[in-house]
C-alpha cells in the first residue's frame, strides 16, 4: 500500500526531474557530437586545401626546374647553331666545336652529350672523344622533324636510348640552315634522364606520390617512381591532357591515375617557353591518412565521454529516484502522523483535536449557507457498572463496537463522529435540521441496542446509550462552539435523568413545541 503510493509519487515526479536529467545529458552528448562532427568536417576540408597548395607549389617548382634545365641546354644549342652557320664545318672549326661541346657538357650537369649532324644525319662533332665517323642518325625522330620542318625553334623529342653509352636521354635539338636557307643539319643536346630522376627523388613525397615530366602531347619523359615501361607511354587520353590543359595551363584535380589507377590529387603546369608539362601528385589515402587517424581518435573520445556520461546519468537518475523515495516515505509518515494526531487510538473515531478544528469551521459554513447544524451527544448507560461487571478490556471492546455502530449511522462525507470523552461520543451533522438529526439519533439508539451486548447492570440487560440532541439555526445569531456542545450535553443530562436509553428532547415533544411556536 505504502509502496504503491511511493511508486505513484516517483512516476509523477519522473517527467520533471528524471527527464530533465536525461534531456540534459542527451543535450550535452549531442552538442559534443555536433561539435566534433563539425570539427572533423572542417578539418577534412582544411587537409584537402593544404594538399592543393602543396601540390600546386611543387608543380610550380618542378616547372621552373624543367624550364631552366632545358633553357641552359637550349642556350648552348643556339650558340652552336650560330657558330656552325657562321664559321662552317671545316676540320679546324669542328675541332673547336668538339672542345666547346666538351666544356659545356662538363659545365652542365643535365647534359649527357652534344652532337652535330650534317644534312644526311652523319656525325660531324660530339662532346665525346669517340671518333664519330661512319655513324648515321638520320633515322632519329628529331632529325626527321628538322629535315622536314623549316622552323628554327627548339624541338624536344620523346626519350631515346643513347647510341654512345646506352643511357636513356631526352633529345633537345635545333635545325642548322645553310646560307641559302636549305637544311644543313641538326645540333642535338641530350639531357640525362637520370638527372631528372635524381632531382625528383629528392622530394619528400608519400610512398604513392608521383612526379611527372611529359611532352605537351602527353608522352611521358620522366616519372617518379621510375619505371622504364612507363617512359614513352602516352597520357593523351587522360583528363589532364584531354580536358584540363586545353583550357588552363595550370590546375589541379582529384582523379584516378591513368598509369596505375591509384586515386591522387594531381597538380599540373605547362611550361611557358617549352612544349613540356609537369605534374605533382599526392595519393588520396596519404592526404586523408592523418585525418582518418584523427577521426578514429574522435570516435574513441566520443565513446569514452558518452560512456562516462551514461554511467553518470544512471547514477544521477538512481540518486533522484532514491531522494524521491525518501521524500515519499517522509510524506507518508507525515500523513500517517497527521491522521494519528486526529484520531482516537481505541475506537479509530475522530478525537477532540479534530472536533476543535472542525466545529468552528462548520459553524462558519452554516452561517454562510444559512443551513442548520445538528449535534448529538451520546453516553453509554451505566458503563461504570459494565466495567465493574466484565472488566476494563471488555469495556474497551464494547466502546469500539458502539463507536462502529454510531459511525454506521452517518452517511455524508461532512458528518463527523468524535470520541468526546471516556464513553461519550459527539456526532456533528452539518446541514441537518431537527428532523434529520432526530432521525440519526434514533438510528444510533436503535443500532446500539441491535448490537445486543450483554449488560446485566443495565435495564433490559443490553448495552444502551442515551443521546442529547441539539440543532443550531444560524438565524438565531452568534454562537460559540462550547455553547453548542454544552447544549447537547445539557440535553444528554436530561435524557439520562428521564430514564436513559432515550434521546432528549424526544421527537414528538419537539414537534409539538415547534408547532405551538408557529
Ligand atoms: P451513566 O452514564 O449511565 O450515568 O452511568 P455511568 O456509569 O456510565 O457513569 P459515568 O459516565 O460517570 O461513568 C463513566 C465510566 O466509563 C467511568 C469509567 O470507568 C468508564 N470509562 C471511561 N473511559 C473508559 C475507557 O476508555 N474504557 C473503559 N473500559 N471504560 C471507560
Ligand atoms: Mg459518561
Ligand atoms: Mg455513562
Amino acid at each position: 500500500m505504502l509502496d504503491n503510493l511511493q511508486q505513484r509519487i516517483i512516476t509523477k515526479a519522473r517527467p520533471s526531474a528524471q527527464r530533465l536529467a536525461v534531456g540534459f545529458m542527451a543535450l550535452v552528448l549531442l552538442s559534443l557530437l555536433g561539435l566534433d562532427a563539425w570539427q572533423i568536417w572542417t578539418a577534412r576540408d582544411h587537409v584537402l586545401r593544404e594538399a592543393h597548395t602543396d601540390t600546386n607549389n611543387l608543380a610550380r617548382s618542378l616547372a621552373q626546374h624543367a624550364e631552366s634545365t632545358v633553357q641552359e641546354a637550349d642556350t648552348v644549342l643556339s650558340d652552336l647553331v650560330e657558330r656552325v652557320q657562321v664559321d662552317g664545318t671545316g676540320p679546324a672549326q669542328l675541332a673547336r666545336l668538339h672542345r666547346l661541346m666538351q666544356t659545356r657538357t662538363h659545365e652542365l650537369a643535365q647534359l649527357h652529350g652534344l652532337f652535330l649532324y650534317d644534312k644526311n644525319g652523319n656525325w660531324l662533332a660530339t662532346a665525346n672523344d669517340v671518333d664519330p665517323q661512319g655513324v648515321n642518325n638520320a633515322d632519329r625522330e628529331y632529325f626527321q622533324f628538322h629535315r622536314f620542318n623549316r622552323s628554327a625553334a627548339v624541338h624536344i623529342g620523346p626519350v631515346i636510348r643513347s647510341r654512345t653509352n646506352n643511357q636513356l636521354v631526352i633529345p633537345v635539338s635545333r635545325r642548322v640552315d645553310a646560307a641559302d636557307g636549305s637544311f644543313a643539319g641538326v645540333v642535338l643536346a641530350t639531357l640525362d634522364l637520370e638527372f631528372f630522376n635524381r632531382f625528383y627523388q629528392s622530394f619528400d613525397l608519400d610512398h604513392q606520390g608521383v612526379i611527372l615530366l611529359a611532352l605537351s602531347n602527353g608522352t611521358v619523359l620522366a616519372r617518379r617512381p621510375f619505371d622504364e615501361h612507363v617512359i614513352g607511354t602516352s597520357l593523351a587520353r587522360g583528363r589532364v591532357f584531354s580536358e584540363l590543359l586545353p583550357n588552363q595551363p595550370a590546375g589541379s584535380s582529384m582523379m584516378p591515375s591513368l598509369i596505375d589507377g591509384v586515386a591522387r590529387l594531381f597538380s599540373y603546369k605547362a611550361l611557358d617557353k617549352y612544349p613540356l608539362v609537369v605534374e605533382a601528385a599526392q595519393s588520396k589515402d596519404a592526404i586523408y591518412a592523418t585525418w582518418y587517424a584523427n577521426l578514429a581518435r574522435s570516435i574513441v573520445f566520443l565513446l569514452l565521454v558518452g560512456g562516462a556520461l551514461s554511467v553518470f546519468g544512471v547514477i544521477l537518475i538512481r540518486e533522484i529516484q532514491r531522494s524521491l523515495l525518501t521524500e515519499a516515505k517522509l510524506r507518508n509518515a507525515h500523513a500517517a502522523l497527521e491522521i494519528l494526531a486526529m484520531q482516537d487510538a481505541l475506537t479509530g473515531l475522530a478525537n477532540r483535536r479534530q472536533l476543535d478544528a472542525a466545529l468552528p469551521h462548520e459553524i462558519g459554513r452554516a452561517r454562510r449557507s444559512g443551513k442548520p447544524l445538528g449535534l448529538i451527544m451520546i453516553d453509554v448507560d451505566h458503563f461504570k457498572r459494565f466495567n465493574d461487571l466484565y472488566g476494563h478490556p471488555a469495556g474497551d471492546q464494547c466502546l469500539c463496537e458502539v463507536g462502529r455502530a454510531v459511525l454506521d449511522c452517518v452517511g455524508r462525507s461532512t458528518d463527523l463522529v468524535v470520541r468526546y470523552g471516556g464513553e461519550e461520543m459527539l456526532v456533528l451533522l452539518p446541514e441537518s435540521d431537527w428532523a434529520g438529526t432526530w432521525l440519526v439519533a434514533e438510528k444510533i439508539l436503535h443500532n446500539v441496542r441491535a448490537l445486543a451486548i450483554h449488560h446485566a447492570g443495565n435495564d433490559g440487560g443490553l448495552v444502551t446509550v442515551s443521546a442529547g440532541v441539539h440543532v443550531w439555526l444560524p438565524e438565531g445569531g452568534e454562537t460559540h462552539p462550547n455553547a453548542l456542545v454544552q447544549a447537547a450535553d445539557d440535553a444528554l443530562y436530561k435524557a439520562k435523568s428521564h430514564g436513559r436509553n432515550r434521546m432528549h428532547p424526544p421527537q414528538q415533544v419537539r414537534h409539538a413545541q415547534s408547532e405551538a411556536t408557529l
